[in-house]
């Protein structure tokens, strides 16, 4: 079983369904409402653990209802939440997303997620250096994700950036970076390259990128220079919500087997959760990844 330690954000996604968006200063008498636990940071850690690896979680949580009932869910899928700590005085992250039909509107809230400290990053150092891969992506400050990079490098041990929400990245926090994880649109953020086309793109960062390309699947240019596709896997798209997170949460997991191995379990996993809904919702098992992929 590989070990993942994965930094990042926990929230709880708030979803209210209704016939439409209510206009400013109205009040609209809503379908249906549901919570979810949700977070890149969580969704990866779910996913990598369903998966088969060792996982523990670096993150914080509110000291709330939400707080409670998210790092419950954790423990209750077999993620390791001793770094999982509790900010007082503060809310949990929450994503408040209203839909309607096929589109939505989200507001996304930090809250704890934002209270989380390099000191942190420091008290999982054992367990940072004892791992296979440490997996974090952009809904923690910065500086965090710099620290988690520096440690993961003190350590010999491979980090992977998910660099979502995209913003553009410094290129010292970009070299301590294994594999780097964007899609079409936030490679182009993160490098602050416009339109360029993404093979231009990616042989900016040779061997680190790997992106994500919707159905078309996954693109990597190696250690070599040598471009690598790994296609989509065909299926009836449902909900792609998760798609990135279940993607990524495979790559680590599978890494050991080669970079190239690693993006066609990803892109199955990832393939899988898109014909189901919600984020965790559909992220697949071991044995269902592997009874798909055979
Ligand atoms: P994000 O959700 O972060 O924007 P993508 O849309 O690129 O990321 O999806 C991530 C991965 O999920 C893709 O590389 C692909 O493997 C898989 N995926 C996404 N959408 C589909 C789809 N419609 N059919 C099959 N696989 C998909």
């Amino acid at each position: 079983m590989p070990k993942v330690v994965v930094v990042g954000s926990i929230n709880m996604d708030l979803v209210a369904l209704a016939s439409r968006f209510p206009e400013p200063g109205e009040t609209l008498s809503g379908e249906r409402f549901a919570t979810f636990a949700g977070g890149k940071g969580a969704n990866q850690a779910v996913a990598a653990r369903r998966l088969g690896a060792e996982v523990t979680m670096v993150g914080c949580v509110g000291d709330d209802l939400f707080g409670r009932d998210l790092k419950a869910g954790l423990e209750r899928e077999g993620v390791e939440t001793r770094h999982v700590h509790t900010a007082e005085g503060t809310a949990s992250g929450v994503a408040c997303i209203t839909v309607s039909g096929a589109e939505n509107h989200i507001i996304v809230i930090p809250g704890a997620n934002h209270r989380l400290t390099v000191a942190d990053v420091e008290a999982a150092e054992a367990e940072i250096a004892a791992a296979d891969v440490v997996l974090t992506q952009l809904e923690v400050p910065l500086a965090v994700v710099e620290a988690t990079a520096s440690v993961a490098r003190r350590h010999g041990v491979p980090l992977i950036l998910n660099p979502a929400p995209a913003t553009a990245l410094p290129a010292e926090l970009l070299a301590k970076v294994s594999y780097l994880t964007p899609n079409e649109h936030e490679l182009s953020i993160v490098l602050d390259a416009g339109d360029t086309p993404f093979p231009d793109m990616m042989a900016r960062l040779p061997g680190q990128v790997v992106m994500t390309k919707g159905a078309h699947g996954a693109y990597h240019v190696d250690a070599q220079g040598a471009f690598v596709h790994q296609p989509g896997f065909a299926v009836d798209a449902v909900d792609t919500t998760g798609a990135g997170d279940t993607f990524n949460a495979a790559f680590a997991t599978y890494l050991g087997e080669g970079a190239a191995a690693a993006m066609r379990y990803a892109c199955a996993a990832a393939a899988l959760s898109v014909t189901r809904l919600g984020a965790q919702g559909g992220m697949p098992h071991a044995d269902e990844l592997a009874a798909f992929i055979k």
